[in-house]
């Protein structure tokens, strides 16, 4: 349902749970998120209101500086803790969000299951996460694995990923919106403009089929065979 995102200076925390609040007003049955730190990846999930998830991290206080959050409405499995977003890969260090449907979802995790992967949720998302799990361990780049795993799904979809091993978020859309924010420092991701307008009004729309790796002072989108493609950078000049 609602999808943020952040890579740069300073903490991720407070704002990625700014980002979720902001994109409460959507609707959602839980809420989640992953940040990375310098040891791997923490992942904190709840069924419930975003306050619930609040009130557990700001005990935690997950440090990091790159994260992901994600709004969930149910599409595929009940809401409950284990099937709110990011899910992660078997290692741990793989973490998905995902707006959308992944139409051919089964398919694809009963073959994953059969090479031996292990599933902890009802939802058609956690294929992501297990199908980049296979593409690194056979040598590609996170953002090649990123391209290669995406041309597998059928559906429409906006999905955000992060990786214990790289400082960037990798974000994808096929018929479900996601929208970059650039600030000086810090990037932002979101599947709707008012999850960080507060914190930059330079935006870029992205298109079905654009692949995005975000660092901290910079973006790059490629189309899905992975030649680069240019948006144009909009100045947004409304408030929510
Ligand atoms: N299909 C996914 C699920 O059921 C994502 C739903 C959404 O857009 O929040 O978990």
């Amino acid at each position: 349902c609602g999808i943020t995102a952040r890579v740069g200076g300073g903490d991720a925390l407070e704002e990625l749970l700014t980002g979720l609040t902001n994109l409460e007003y959507r609707g959602y049955d839980s809420a989640g998120i992953a940040l990375r730190n310098g040891s791997g990846l923490s992942v904190h999930k709840h069924e419930g209101k975003i306050a619930r998830l609040e009130s557990q991290v700001r005990e935690v206080r997950p440090a990091g500086e790159i994260g992901i959050g994600h709004t969930r409405w149910s599409t595929h499995g009940a809401p409950t803790d284990a099937n709110a977003h990011p899910h992660t890969d078997c290692t741990g260090s793989i973490a998905v969000v995902h707006n959308g449907i992944i139409e051919n979802y089964d398919e694809l995790k009963a073959d994953l299951i059969d090479r031996g992967h292990e599933f902890e949720s009802e939802t058609d998302t956690e294929v992501i996460p297990h199908l980049l799990e296979e593409e690194v361990a056979a040598g590609h780049s996170m953002q090649d694995a990123f391209r290669r795993v995406t041309a597998q799904l059928d559906g429409s979809y906006a999905i955000a990923a992060v990786s214990a091993e790289t400082d960037a978020v990798y974000a994808t859309r096929r018929g479900s919106p996601l929208i970059l924010g650039l600030g000086e420092t810090t990037q932002y991701l979101a599947s709707d403009v008012p999850a960080f307008l507060e914190f930059t009004d330079q935006v870029i729309y992205l298109e079905d089929g654009d692949v995005v790796t975000l660092t901290r002072d910079d973006y790059e989108i490629t189309d899905t065979d992975g030649y680069p493609v240019t948006r144009e950078v909009r100045t947004i000049d409304w408030m929510p």
